[in-house]
């Protein structure tokens, strides 16, 4: 009942074994801010970002499954976030298109998408504004067969790199989603600033852009619904991610307590680092099961699940902080090692609980939820919880 189905063990496996052909180009991908070209080629030969697109465009399935996406998401990070990221943002960039774009676009569009020939790119984020998306400023207006585009998009993955660009701008008095393919006169490309963890990232500027009016994805005022979309299915796969994450740092900490003595004793054994070992097991344990409850939620009534989606990527992504600074610390001074694998999981973590909802954020938005609503448990489909603590899960 708790086992994750077949089909999802031997995508983790496809997913683990694709990260084993390039675990030794890791250290230098995961610094890189250009895409590096080994991995890109591997995880096209790899055939996993069918699992991005629908099938009808050249995907796997017939509907993008979240599962799918957050099992493969473990496996990748847990050797590279360059990888992972190379990976879920052509699905990130190219899900509103395939959910709600024109016939044309999406013919053009994704099956290059799947194949890599495509990079894909989400830009909401502006200079001034992260988290509270509606006070974004970059403008879409309409004129007639034309569309124009003018702002300034900031800290966007794959900035440079991206062929397209999904971009959120305001129409009128509402908000709505345009694709910008990355030619067009008027989009220039900056390098953002360095950060903790390498990405893939940038600045990208929108001056006057025009684009055809089909190029809107969706309809005039459908921008928020369609980023809630992505996020409802995407959301989760940060939490798949920090799992994997969280289990590589374990497993560094393990080889080296177990491999390392002092006092006449395996380190593993002396004072409270069992107890700190057996701490991160637990906690990467339930992040791991919830999250893959939250995947299967988000597979069934992705929006409707939205919450426990949110859930899964606070739990998991602070599991993953407490998790990697615990293996740094029974690593004594080899966990400082730059370069190091340990090191680099320590800097990789920390975006995490920023990006896509940062945790206070959504943890503001479960309590609303928790105190506003009459928040239904998924019962049945859900936790295993007696019917009274039904409530409290929600
Ligand atoms: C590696 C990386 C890649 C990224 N890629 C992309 C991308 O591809 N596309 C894109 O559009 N953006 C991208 N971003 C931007 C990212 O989405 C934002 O960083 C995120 O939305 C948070 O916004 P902010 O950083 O401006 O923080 P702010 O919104 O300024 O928030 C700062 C802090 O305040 C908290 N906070 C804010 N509002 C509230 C509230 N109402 N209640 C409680 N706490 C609150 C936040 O949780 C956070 O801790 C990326 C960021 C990073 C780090």
């Amino acid at each position: 009942m708790f086992e994750l189905p077949k089909a999802h063990v031997e995508l983790f496996q496809a997913a683990r074994e694709l990260a084993s052909t390039v675990e030794d180009r890791a250290a230098i991908a995961d610094e890189s801010v250009v895409i590096d070209q080994p991995m890109l080629d591997a995880l096209r030969a790899s055939g996993l970002v069918e699992l991005c697109v629908p099938a009808a465009y050249g995907g796997r399935h017939e509907r993008v499954d979240p599962l799918s996406v957050t099992v493969v998401r473990e496996a990748l990070m847990a050797t590279s976030a360059h990888l992972d990221s190379l990976f879920a943002m052509q699905g990130i960039g190219s899900y509103a298109l395939g959910a709600a774009g024109g016939k044309e676009l999406r013919e053009r569009w994704l099956p290059r998408v799947v194949s890599l020939e495509a990079i894909a790119a989400l830009a909401l984020t502006e200079p001034e504004v992260g988290s509270d998306l509606r006070a974004i400023t970059t403008r879409i207006d309409s004129h007639g067969e034309r569309l124009v585009v003018s702002g300034h998009k900031s800290f966007i993955t794959n900035a440079g790199a991206a062929s397209f660009y999904t971009v959120l701008g305001k129409e009128a008095d509402a908000y709505s989603l345009v694709l910008v393919p990355a030619e067009t006169p008027g989009v220039q490309i900056t390098s953002g600033p360095p950060l903790l963890a390498p990405h893939v990232l940038g600045e990208v500027r929108l001056d006057d852009v025009e684009v055809p009016a089909s190029y809107r994805v969706g309809q005039p005022g459908e921008g928020f619904s369609l980023v809630l979309a992505t996020l409802a299915i995407f959301r989760v796969s940060v939490a798949g991610a920090a799992v994997g994450l969280a289990q590589a740092a374990l497993d560094e900490a393990v080889r080296h307590t177990t491999g390392r003595r002092q006092f006449g004793a395996r380190l593993a054994d002396l004072g409270p680092i069992p107890h700190l070992l057996g701490t991160s097991w637990a906690e990467i344990e339930m992040a791991r099961a919830f999250t893959y409850k939250a995947a299967a939620l988000a597979a069934a009534e992705p929006l409707e699940n939205l919450h426990w989606s949110s859930m899964a990527k606070v739990n998991a992504t602070e599991i993953a902080g407490r998790v990697v600074d615990r293996a740094v610390q029974v690593m004594g001074r080899f966990g400082l090692i730059a370069g190091s694998k340990i090191e680099r999981l320590y800097r990789e973590a920390r975006p995490m609980r920023i990006y896509e909802g940062g945790s206070e954020v959504l943890v503001s938005q479960l309590a609303r939820k928790l105190t506003r609503e009459k928040t239904p448990s998924p019962s049945g489909r859900g936790l295993g919880l007696p019917r009274g603590a039904q409530r409290s899960a929600g």
